[in-house]
């Protein structure tokens, strides 16, 4: 079962070809109507594609504010990057993140 990030009710993840393409719907099946009511998600390929980038689950896919998907990538990032043992490489790291973040902000504010 997954969350709809259509309309936020669990459900099935079921793949439709139609043609060369598949898309992917989400089954309800509602107990009371015995009816299964599909909620369109998207194209397969797009899917995968925003997943893997984004190295989140579908439940996120409804948050289209960059900055958070972007926000919680990082922190996913660098939780399973940071051993106890060795913290420089992952620090290294953010320190270059930081001054890429800072000079995009000059960038930015200077237009
Ligand atoms: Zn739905």
């Amino acid at each position: 079962m997954r969350i709809c990030p259509r309309c936020g009710q669990p459900g099935k993840l079921i793949n439709e070809r139609k043609g060369k393409r598949t898309y992917i719907y989400i089954y309800h099946y509602d107990k009371s109507t015995k009816k299964t009511i599909k909620c369109y998600i998207g194209p397969l390929l797009k899917y995968k594609y925003v997943e893997q980038f984004h190295n989140l689950n579908l439940d996120n896919i409804r948050d289209t504010n960059y900055l958070t998907i972007a926000w919680k990538s990082l922190l996913k990032y660098v939780k399973q990057n940071s051993s106890k043992d060795d913290k420089r490489e992952i620090v290294r790291e953010l320190m270059e993140f930081r001054r890429k973040i800072d000079k995009l902000i000059d960038d930015v504010w200077k237009g």
